[in-house]
């Protein structure tokens, strides 16, 4: 789990099933892979001109913030994960305390493996969050 594995939206790569699972994996968000299931290529947010002159890095760093694409994916999620505290986490805490609390967050007690957010359990042992 690292840094690179946030993504724009605040959302952490590293606790997603799509990163998680063995078949078809998707790299991460910010990682460049042609392989990668177009399901995973074609998000708004990604792909939203804001980020394309690498100026901003996450949506937080926005004037828009939080826009509409960013809400609707939030309220998306908002039972499992709330992306827009996570984007307020990064910018108050930084990128590295944040993903240093992730790592706490979604590392199985049991186990040490990792604890898949849409799963809600640890993928090596499938002991419950
Ligand atoms: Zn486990």
């Amino acid at each position: 789990m690292n840094a690179k594995l946030i993504a724009p939206c605040g959302m952490n790569c590293g606790v997603c099933m799509a990163y998680l699972r063995e078949k078809n994996k998707c790299p991460g968000c910010r990682i460049i892979d042609k392989n990668k299931p177009i399901t995973r290529t074609q998000c708004k947010i990604k792909n939203c001109k804001v980020f394309k002159y690498k100026k901003v890095k996450f949506c937080f760093e926005c004037k828009n913030f939080p826009c509409d694409k960013l809400q609707y994916i939030d309220k998306r999620y908002r039972t499992k994960y709330n992306m827009i505290k996570n984007l307020e986490n990064i910018k108050k805490l930084g990128i590295r305390k944040f993903v240093e609390n992730e790592k706490i967050r979604w590392t199985c007690s049991k186990c040490n493996g990792i604890i898949c957010v849409h799963k809600g359990f640890c993928v090596d042992c499938g002991e419950k969050k």
